[in-house]
């Protein structure tokens, strides 16, 4: 087994960059329209708050999709399991994150997962707040304590042309409002969909969240328990099972722990009990994901021995 080591990293971020020419950036994400598409970078922090990185890690980029573990994890805090899985279920779509079909053909009553856009539009609708300001200040604040960033804010740009260029997602969310699946004010709910989706961060950052989430929702720093455990074990079971979309299996079986990635390029990966990971590859697959980020990913869960179904085994040796 590998030792984790900056210059580990290093390495790695050197072979893996080659696989961004398998992807594309995003080209309409203000901002990302420049980003070098080569770019890589990884940060990882251990259970001592010890922290790792290489490459690009001071690239800010926007949380995209990996917000809607953050949307998760707001709205169990607020209503318990019982009541959000009442709205959106917790099984793996198996198509595009923004498929429409799927909201038909299934169970017209709630989206697939949180996962994927339907499903965080619903969850989104039900944070807790007298208005749309009051529940994004609510989940900022939060974000700022589990990441110890207090400038943490949102990118107004990108806000802007999430909110402009959003009809796919706006057609979500009529459907669902059409079925009964969406009771709140609909274009407040997408209005802070789109919000959280802007939020810009840095690898260290999306690292902060996956340790949070590896430390079962204590804080490392004040040692408070911020969020209840078994609320961040509900939401790792969906991030191993849909955090990756149509390519949630190939991540279960080739990194083995729980990861979320978002169309900016950008991955969270948290390893329970041990680590959280943030990296940033801008060029994406068509299924969402970083090409030379989930490379980086499978190549760590791999030389560190990270994956979460080997830990029995390892304990035996
Ligand atoms: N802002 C994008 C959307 O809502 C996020 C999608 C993603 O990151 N997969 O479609």
């Amino acid at each position: 087994m590998k030792k984790l080591t900056n210059e580990f990293l290093d390495e790695l971020v050197t072979e893996c960059k080659p696989y961004s020419r398998e992807g594309e950036v995003v080209k309409d994400i203000p901002g990302q329209d420049a980003v070098d598409q080569n770019k890589l970078g990884v940060c990882i922090i251990d259970m001592n708050d010890q922290v790792y990185s290489a490459g690009d890690t001071d690239l800010r980029f926007t949380l995209q999709s990996a917000s809607k573990i953050v949307s998760l994890m707001m709205a169990l805090d607020d209503f318990g399991k019982e009541e959000v899985f009442q709205n959106v279920g917790m099984e793996p779509m198996g198509d595009f994150y923004n498929s429409i079909s799927h909201l038909e053909s299934h169970d017209v009553s709630k989206p697939f997962n949180p996962m994927v856009n339907a499903g965080a539009i619903a969850v989104a609708a039900m944070i807790k707040g007298k208005d749309t300001d009051e529940r994004f200040n609510r989940v900022l604040k939060r974000l700022r304590q589990i990441t110890h960033n207090n400038s943490l804010k949102m990118n107004q740009e990108v806000y802007e042309s999430e909110k402009r260029k959003g009809d796919r997602n706006r057609s979500l969310a009529y459907f669902m409002k059409s079925t009964g699946a969406i009771a709140h004010d609909i274009e407040e709910s997408l209005d802070l969909y789109f919000r959280i989706n802007s939020i810009e961060v840095t690898t260290t950052d999306i690292a902060k969240i996956g340790v949070f989430f590896a430390n079962g929702g204590l804080c490392l720093r004040t040692g408070k328990q911020l969020i209840p455990m078994h609320h961040i074990n509900t939401i790792e079971a969906i991030m191993m099972t849909s955090g990756m979309y149509n390519e949630a299996g190939k991540y279960a079986v080739e990194v083995g722990f729980p990861v979320k990635s978002g169309v900016s390029g950008c991955i969270v990966g948290s390893v329970p009990g041990r680590y959280g990971i943030g990296i940033i590859g801008p060029a994406i697959n068509e299924k969402g994901n970083s090409t030379a980020g989930g490379e980086l990913l499978q190549r760590i869960s791999r030389q560190l021995e990270l994956n979460i179904f080997s830990v029995i085994r390892q304990q035996k040796d």
